[in-house]
């Protein structure tokens, strides 16, 4: 790896960002038929950068008596580039070159010049390089602890799960509470969901917490339970709910605000373990391409693992937090959003506010009662003033806010929200709304008037919509994860993945958002696929739309001369995969922070 070895003498002294301000805009072009036009001279281009590369060093002009000259950085040439630019028009380039300071200096074209004097030359052989991918919405360290506990995702059955759960209680002595992740009584085929009892047939000598995937309810077993002093007299707290048997005992799930009674009971982890989740969370998000991402709802302790990797050079993926809550968004930043830290590594810019739960355990707040519960139209988890006071205490101090609503009711509160604050709180606020899943498609156009970013979860589409048929009935899907309509009607859309509620891969993220069908295909033709997008749209969505997203444009999102060299080679050409099952199985195969290699495909 003599190239890694070179890079590692080329890192900067950070010099002042110099590029200016701009917008991102989402592309409306049909990118992928746009540049299929250009790819037919793609191969002989290809060519004439190889015989560039080939040239004999000792056939260069050198300068006969004077010293070299200083070198300008490094150069990735012979490469299949894309990027947005300043305008949300794809560029296509061959060649990339950065400074040394680790940022773009210049995007090269086939006929033009390679500078002489590099600190490094890398032949991209041909491959296909994209921006750092970015994913607008995340929990980093729950995807860590989910890496280290027990993954439920994927399991077919209760009796699957119950296999899993002992296994792994059988091999893992330590922690003395088992806590797992992932499970869905949807694709159980439960009809129900699980109980404390299903969960003492696994395991019954030691506490269980496991966390349905959409993180908004857990079932505990019995051990559980009682460490937590649950008993049939515990009330429901405001914004939760405790399923209860025909005698009124709780049944072991505990929904949105409820699963407070149990977690606090859980031990809390050592700062040990807190970084070793953040390390494989890091490792597995740079290995899906992912360079930069949201971290919606950061903690304090979540803010101390993060400077604690920073402090110690071990932070190479960039994040962009978002405190969770007021109160901990101003402890942690103070008086404003923090500069960015550790060379364009970490920033806190804004706060994270829930204005409901999840559409699968039925938290999400409707309009209309549930069509498969008409005894409740959700939670709502903040009563309008309070939204409207913790959103104007983040505004106050020049905080991003963040709000996350997923149904129709919680939509439209907090579009009434915003209409109401943006008359004080003027200016480029980017107020933005998380998930945005189920909106009345009479609110969908009010989106724009404020400049409302959309930031939203392909996969969640395509892993739900057979649910959301059941909670929602035939007559309100017309509105929900509607891309199309939001490009239309001129958002601003950024997409992520909610991991670890998705995988972070974007690559199934574009696939999903391309087709609205699932990775088994299914539904044929997509899920009301007028909301389908092109492909330059959705990768618009998870590079130049999730920086402007997490007012990161300036920084990174493109590769236009004055960014973050941050980019990624995959195994194939995304803009002319046109099978979504081709485009959803894409291999990161390199990824690239700041003009470092940090991750290879071994
Ligand atoms: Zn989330």
């Amino acid at each position: 790896m003599s190239d890694l070895f070179l890079l590692s003498s080329v890192l900067p002294e950070r010099s002042r960002r110099t590029c200016p301000k701009r917008t991102a805009r989402i592309t409306r072009l049909d990118c992928a038929r746009h540049e299929r036009g250009k790819g037919i001279g793609r191969g002989v281009l290809a060519l004439a950068a190889l015989a560039l590369l080939a040239t004999p060093a000792a056939a260069r002009k050198k300068p006969k008596y004077a010293a070299p000259p200083p070198t300008v950085g490094g150069l990735l040439d012979n490469v299949n580039g894309y990027t947005f630019d300043a305008h949300g028009k794809l560029e296509h380039f061959t060649g990339l070159l950065i400074g040394k300071d680790g940022k773009v200096k210049k995007l090269l074209q086939p006929g033009d010049e390679r500078p002489e004097w590099l600190d490094f030359r890398l032949d991209g052989k041909g491959r296909t390089l994209l921006p750092g991918l970015i994913d607008a919405h995340g929990h980093i360290m729950e995807y860590g602890f989910s890496l280290m506990g027990l993954n439920l995702t994927g399991t077919i059955s209760l009796a699957d799960a119950q296999t899993k759960l002992a296994n792994w209680a059988a091999h893992h002595e330590t922690p003395a509470w088992i806590q797992g992740f992932g499970w869905n009584q949807e694709i159980w085929g439960l009809g129900r969901f699980p109980t404390a009892q299903d969960i003492d047939l696994a395991v019954k000598d030691r506490p269980v917490v496991l966390e349905r995937v959409d993180g908004h309810a857990l079932v505990a077993n019995s051990a559980a339970m009682a460490a937590a002093g649950i008993t049939a007299d515990t009330k429901d707290p405001p914004g939760g709910h405790i399923e209860r048997d025909a005698r009124g005992r709780p049944t072991g799930l505990f929904v949105d605000a409820a699963q407070a009674l149990i977690r606090k009971a859980v031990p809390e982890p050592a700062p040990v373990e807190r970084d070793e989740a953040f390390r494989k969370a890091q490792a597995a998000l740079l290995a899906f391409g992912v360079t930069a991402t949201c971290d919606m709802g950061t903690s304090q302790d979540d803010w101390n693992v993060l400077r604690r990797a920073g402090d110690v050079g071990a932070l190479r993926i960039r994040i962009i937090s978002y405190g969770l809550g007021v109160p901990t968004t101003l402890s942690i930043a103070g008086t404003g959003p923090t500069p960015w830290l550790y060379d364009d590594h970490l920033r806190m810019v804004g706060v994270k506010l829930f204005a409901d739960g999840a559409l699968g355990s039925r938290g999400a707040w409707l309009k209309q009662p549930y069509a498969d519960m008409p005894s409740t139209r959700g939670i709502s988890l903040l009563s309008d003033t309070k939204l409207k006071n913790l959103m104007s205490r983040a505004a106050m101090d020049g905080f991003q806010v963040a709000i996350h609503a997923i149904g129709d009711a919680a939509n439209a509160e907090v579009l009434d929200a915003i209409d109401e604050l943006a008359q004080t709180y003027k200016g480029d606020r980017r107020w933005r709304i998380e998930h945005a899943q189920i909106v009345d498609p009479a609110d969908l156009p009010r989106f724009a008037e404020h400049g409302i970013v959309a930031s939203m979860q392909p996969t969640h589409e395509t892993s739900d919509w057979k649910m959301a048929e059941k909670r929602l009935g035939p007559d309100r899907l017309k509105g929900d994860y509607a891309w199309a309509t939001m490009l239309a009607e001129h958002v601003p859309l950024a997409f992520g993945s909610d991991y670890p509620v998705e995988s972070p891969n974007p690559f199934p993220g574009m696939a999903s958002a391309i087709s609205r069908e699932d990775a088994q295909g299914q539904p044929a033709g997509g899920w009301q696929p007028q909301e389908k997008i092109g492909i330059g749209q959705a990768l618009a969505a998870f590079t130049t739309g999730a920086a402007y997203a997490a007012r990161a444009e300036d920084v990174i999102g493109s590769l236009e001369p004055g960014h973050e060299a941050d980019f990624v080679l995959v195994d194939r050409d995304p803009m002319t995969t046109a099978d979504p099952q081709a485009l959803r199985q894409t291999q990161v195969e390199e990824t690239w922070i700041g003009g470092k290699r940090v991750w290879v495909r071994k």
